[in-house]
């Protein structure tokens, strides 16, 4: 299932002395099965664009096509409850939305509320427990009594509960220690390769990006700067620079030794591994000129 957004643009309060414009004519596709980053400084757009994916928001111009359903303003709003199952939305800090008085029954809420048993829900929250990173000891704890990080675990455990065909992430680790950030983003990356998850990521981590993304779009002001191959965008640090947006730390290392040294990339690299890679021929010659 793909998403296109066609001309969108989306006015808050609109029609009433308060209204502000969030979205400016946005453009843009996410491919079924594609990993996309969205970075943008704060208020750029990112998280109103995200309710634009399973119509949570209606544009206030141009559509949405969601699969075979078209969103446009004067959409109804019935009938849009299919729509919210095959798109998952994690928002920011997703575990101030736990309520109820255990893990289990927290998870189970929205297949419950989509019709299944007692049972049904029991099953699904202990099948969803592990792909957090959690075991089933967690079952009857009250989420109130976890950790943070858990609390976070448990609460994306109830948007995986309902089985969508895009995961939606905002800014899904701001907050949580480096250990718990990379657990979290290596389950995403794992849920998306095994399961073919569509994913997209609203990050200010271009490391994340970097590692993870296959597709990037970069919002200021809302409107869509860029959108193409992370490799592609990060490789014009100055345009990101000049945009006060970072690039990730191998590409920082590659730009200092390409620099300092005169030396040129046939491929930047992204990630150590890749960098660790592209360093060999640097290194040959190096050991080349000194003998
Ligand atoms: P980001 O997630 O990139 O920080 P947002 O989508 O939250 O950006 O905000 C985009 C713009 O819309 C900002 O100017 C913000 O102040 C405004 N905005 C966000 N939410 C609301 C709201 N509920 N009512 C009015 N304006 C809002
Ligand atoms: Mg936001």
């Amino acid at each position: 299932m793909d998403i296109v957004f066609d001309k969108v643009g989306y006015t808050y309060q609109k029609g009433t002395p308060f209204q502000s414009r969030a979205l400016y004519d946005i453009d843009l596709t996410i491919k079924e099965g594609s990993y996309t980053a969205i970075v943008g400084h704060t208020g750029s757009g990112k998280s109103t664009l995200l309710q634009h994916l399973n119509a949570l928001r209606k544009p206030t111009e141009g559509t949405v096509t969601i699969g075979d359903r078209v969103i446009a303003s004067e959409t109804e709003n019935k009938n849009l409850k299919g729509l919210r199952k095959k798109v998952g939305i994690v928002f920011q800090f997703p575990e101030s939305q736990l309520f109820d008085e255990t893990v289990a029954k927290d998870i189970a809420f929205g297949p419950k509320n989509f019709g299944a048993s007692e049972e049904e829900g029991r099953e699904i929250a202990e099948r969803m427990l592990p792909l957090v990173g959690l075991d089933e000891s967690f079952l009857e704890t009250s989420p109130f009594d976890l950790s943070g990080g858990q609390m976070r675990r448990v609460a994306i455990a109830g948007v995986l509960a309902m089985k969508p065909d895009v995961l939606v992430l905002d800014e899904p680790t701001a907050g949580l220690d480096p250990k718990g950030r990379r657990e979290i983003m290596d389950m995403f990356y794992r849920l998306h390769k095994e399961q073919g998850l569509t994913i997209v990521l609203v990050t200010h981590q271009m490391d994340d990006v970097a590692y993870y993304a296959d597709h990037m779009i970069v919002l200021e002001k809302g409107t869509v700067m860029k959108e193409g191959d992370p490799r592609e965008i990060f490789r014009d640090a100055d345009w990101l620079k000049s945009k006060q947006l970072g690039v990730p730390s191998a590409v920082e290392f590659a730009n200092q030794i390409q620099k300092q040294f005169g030396w040129s990339f046939s491929t930047l690299p992204l990630t150590t591994d890749e960098l660790a890679r592209e360093m060999k021929p640097f290194l040959l010659q190096k050991e080349a000129e000194r003998q």
